[in-house]
């Protein structure tokens, strides 16, 4: 399987050049050249298999030779270590719940398998990799519970000291091994600086090897395809069908993903696009006008995006082709009040806790079965966090409801250990040098 740049599609690059380099030059986004479809006979008895089979049927589908048939089984086995349930509201709404791995959220499904990926191929080449991460909360955790002990590999996460909630601090700066943290006295936008000097520097990039775990990065997406299939395999031994999928969205690569799944010949209804008020793809999908805005500060703040990375994407997937887009994918967005009412009436009605992010996948899957109302649909929303990642939200009487998981329990077993460096690039540059 190759990748081309949607900014130039003339461009072919292998798998492993499309993952250590995340980004074209041309500052485009990798996508596959061709998208094969999964074999039909595989779909009929798809409710037959487990999550990591299905997961392995769907890369291998997609990746085609990239990867030996056992080292991507292998990886699958190690990466999809953790279940994505569907649990039932009523009778035709279900909450598919992907916050059950290391870090609590569904970006465990992205990092987990790109670490491997970038393992596997570095294995003939013995420097080791560099990762650089800036975070504002749970990229951070997923990347560096991904990386964990996975060899010749080494993970520098920079995140703004006091910024991030004691549960996403703990899951950055307890690790030890090949994981260290940076506490950098500035916002999120200075780490980020940070990291973008440190790639541009020649110096570091002469004597380290260097790479992002940037959402961006094809083999994020990738393993993202896996819980929708698997989701559709549940339903069907429930004997559902006609799903509507509705996702909590900020950057689109876990819509994009549900639709390169679509693409693989998935059945899917209807998908839905829910945003927090940074809405500029709710906006597109009403208007047909694409507006990027600065991000808006959010309750869900993993969805802070005015200028969503994923869309060309999206665009991409369907050829360019806005009204197919359009049909397929309904857009709304809701304020931090709406937010924080359905927080309180999921749990009134089915004493359900979601976080905000999945509080608002449930409003938008509202929204659009009140549209239409004729609609003979199976309904699922996506929940990308555990809600104990963001204990400031809840009101009292809920707050007490949330039980929390095992993961947490372990977080305080261990001692925290990190940096402190002030938001100058010297300092960080220093540091990157330092034991060399
Ligand atoms: C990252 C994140 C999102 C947004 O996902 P995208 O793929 O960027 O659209 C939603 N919810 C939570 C909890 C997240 O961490």
């Amino acid at each position: 399987m190759r990748f081309y740049s949607t900014n130039n599609p003339s461009l072919r690059v292998s798998f492993q050049d499309a993952v250590f380099n995340s980004m074209p030059l041309d500052r485009g986004l990798y996508m596959p050249a061709h998208i094969k479809m999964l074999d039909p006979d595989f779909m009929a008895n798809i409710d037959r298999f487990s999550f990591q089979e299905i997961a392995f049927r769907v890369a291998d589908t997609l990746l085609g030779d990239a990867i030996p048939t056992q080292v991507l089984k292998d990886i699958i086995n190690d990466a999809i270590s953790f279940d994505a349930p569907l649990v039932a509201l009523d009778g035709h709404t279900f909450v598919l719940e992907l916050f059950h791995g290391p870090s609590l959220a569904f970006k465990d499904f992205g990092a987990r398998f790109m670490s491997r990926i970038m393992a596997y191929f570095l294995q003939d080449n013995e420097k080791q990799l560099d990762v650089l991460v800036a975070t504002s909360g749970d990229t951070g955790g997923a990347v560096s519970l991904g990386f964990l002990g996975v060899p010749n590999t080494r993970v520098t996460i920079l995140f703004p000291e006091g910024k991030v909630s004691e549960i996403q601090r703990l899951q950055l700066t307890t690790n030890g091994k090949n994981i260290r943290a940076i506490a950098v006295d500035g916002t999120f936008d200075d780490c980020q600086a940070l990291v973008k000097k440190a790639f541009a520097d020649t110096e570091l990039n002469e004597k380290l090897r260097l790479t992002s775990a940037n959402s961006i990065n094809i083999a994020r997406l990738i393993p993202q395809t896996f819980y929708y299939f698997h989701a559709y395999a549940q339903l069907k031994r429930r004997g559902l069908k006609d799903i509507v999928f509705a996702v909590p969205s900020g950057n689109f690569g876990n819509l994009g993903a549900g639709l390169l799944a679509y693409r693989m010949g998935l059945p899917v209804k209807q998908f839905i696009a829910a945003t927090n008020a940074n809405d500029t793809v709710p906006r597109f999908l009403a208007t047909g006008n694409y507006e990027e805005k600065p991000s808006i500060q959010t309750y869900a703040n993993a969805m802070d995006v005015g200028a969503p990375s994923n869309w060309v994407r999206i665009m991409e997937l369907f050829d360019r082709d806005q009204i197919a887009v359009q049909q397929l994918v309904k857009g709304y967005s809701f304020t931090d009040a709406e937010t924080l009412a359905a927080i309180n009436r999921i749990y009134n009605s089915y004493g359900y806790v979601a976080c905000p992010h999945t509080a608002i996948a449930w409003l938008a899957l509202e929204a659009y079965v009140k549209e239409n109302p004729k609609l003979q649909s199976t309904n699922v929303f996506l929940s990308t966090a555990h809600p104990c990642k963001f204990p400031d939200i809840f009101p009292g009487n809920i707050k007490k409801e949330i039980k929390l998981p095992a993961q947490v329990d372990e977080l305080y077993q261990h001692p925290e250990k990190y940096e402190q460096l002030g938001k100058d690039f010297e300092g960080f540059k220093l540091y990157l040098l330092s034991d060399l």
